[in-house]
């Protein structure tokens, strides 16, 4: 029988192992850390029994309904809609930029056609094709908005000026001119009531699927006919060509009584505070909230990943997107082996795309071994 093995029990290992082991191969999926799902592990807070997103804030979000039913399958989701707010010079406004924004920063009650026009008059319409993070900010909201809500948040969160970054980052949020504060667009959106690890858990539980927590790819010895590997792209290759950057992000823990600042994820756009924002995680969990005397939340800072920190963001300026391709050359060349993920593929992914690539990479492969 033929062995495959997987390296990391996140969404894209757990996810491919599992569709191959639904068609009879035998899996092993191997991960460094002591859990499984990856960066969307989820665990109880010691302290106050509270679920947490270990790595930093995580709600489903996506358009795709086959992946919906699929992650549906493995757990119970319940609807969550994400309702961020950002706290800009003192003052407290709603994200993403809609209507209550725009008149509570200018102190206005505009209806949606006066806003319309408003923003207009501010917005930089010779920018014709914007390139970068800021002209796409000027572009879409002019000086005053851009420079309180965007400009300080993208420094410290990419660690660069904004007119470094493609405009493709600012591209993800959107502006509105009506009351709607959903921070999504997607058709679906929900939080796994069990938490994500538990969900990862249900997609790898199968009797072809061995899971080995605390194990490292390149502490195995056994020789595999394939790999998918969804850890980094140049650590698979020692780094040898360089090393690609990523932003990490360091936690900082308020355990107190009652309630926080009242909400999951408050923002804090202002450049001399120096975290980007605050999650508070009961509020990611309403149905539970009750049964919690005490809160959990925290601080998180951005920061360049050393060598030892864990990756979060891939930056992607020219500089990686240079050493990224010969990478991606050396990659495509390696024999018996598909690089998958996030880290593998050196790309911001949400957990939906994720598992969309994670089932398009193992329905090809599958396809191949048929031919083959
Ligand atoms: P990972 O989850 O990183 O899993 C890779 C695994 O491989 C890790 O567990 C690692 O330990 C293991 N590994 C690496 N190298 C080795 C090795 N050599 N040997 C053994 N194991 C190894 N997405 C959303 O849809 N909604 C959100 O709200 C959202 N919030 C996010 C917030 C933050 C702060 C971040 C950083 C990301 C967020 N995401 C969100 C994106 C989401 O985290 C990713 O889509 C998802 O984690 C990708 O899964 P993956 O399996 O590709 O990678
Ligand atoms: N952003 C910002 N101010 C905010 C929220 C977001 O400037 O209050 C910028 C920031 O550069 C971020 C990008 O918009 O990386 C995309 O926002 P999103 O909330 O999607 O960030 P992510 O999910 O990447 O943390």
């Amino acid at each position: 029988m033929k062995r495959i093995c997987i390296v990391g029990a996140g969404f894209s290992g757990a996810v491919i192992a599992r569709e191959l082991a639904e068609h009879g191969l035998k899996v092993l999926v191997v991960d460094q850390r002591p859990h499984v799902a990856g960066n969307c592990h989820t665990e109880r807070h010691e302290q106050t029994g509270i679920m947490v997103h270990k790595y930093g804030p995580h709600i489903f979000h996506t358009n795709d309904t086959e992946v919906w039913n699929y992650v549906n399958s493995h757990g119970d989701f319940i609807p969550y809609i994400n309702r961020v707010k950002a706290t800009v010079r003192g003052r407290v406004y709603s994200l993403p930029i809609n209507l209550h924004t725009i008149n509570q920063f200018f102190n206005t009650a505009m209806s949606p056609k006066e806003a319309i026009d408003f923003i207009k008059r501010k917005a930089h319409a010779e920018i014709e094709n914007p390139k970068s993070f800021k002209e796409q900010g000027l572009k879409f909201v002019g000086d005053e908005l851009y420079y309180a809500f965007f400009d300080g948040y993208t420094r410290k969160q990419w660690g660069v000026d904004p007119a470094d970054l493609p405009a493709s980052i600012l591209k993800r949020l959107p502006l509105r001119f009506n009351y709607d504060d959903n921070y999504f667009i997607h058709k679906y959106q929900g939080i796994p009531s069990n938490g994500y690890s538990a969900l990862v858990d249900s997609i790898l539980c199968h009797d072809k699927i061995e899971v080995r927590l605390n194990c490292k790819f390149e502490e195995l010895k056994e020789v595999y006919e394939h790999t998918f590997y969804s850890g980094p792209l140049d650590s698979y290759f020692k780094h040898d060509l360089g090393r690609l950057s990523y932003r990490t992000l360091d936690f900082e823990e308020i355990v107190e009584e009652g309630d926080f600042q009242g909400t999951a994820v408050m923002n804090y756009p202002d450049r001399h505070v120096p975290f980007t924002r605050i999650t508070e995680h009961k509020h990611f969990a309403p149905w539970e909230m009750q049964q919690f005397r005490h809160t959990v939340a925290f601080r998180e800072y951005s920061r360049a990943a050393d060598a030892c920190d864990i990756p979060y963001y891939p930056i992607r300026l020219l500089k990686d997107k240079n050493l990224l391709k010969l990478y991606e050359v050396r990659a495509k060349n390696e024999p018996n082996v598909t690089f998958v993920g996030r880290l593998g593929t050196y790309q911001y992914l949400d957990m939906d795309v994720t598992i969309r690539r994670a089932l398009d990479a193992a329905r090809d492969f599958l396809k191949e071994q048929v031919k083959i």
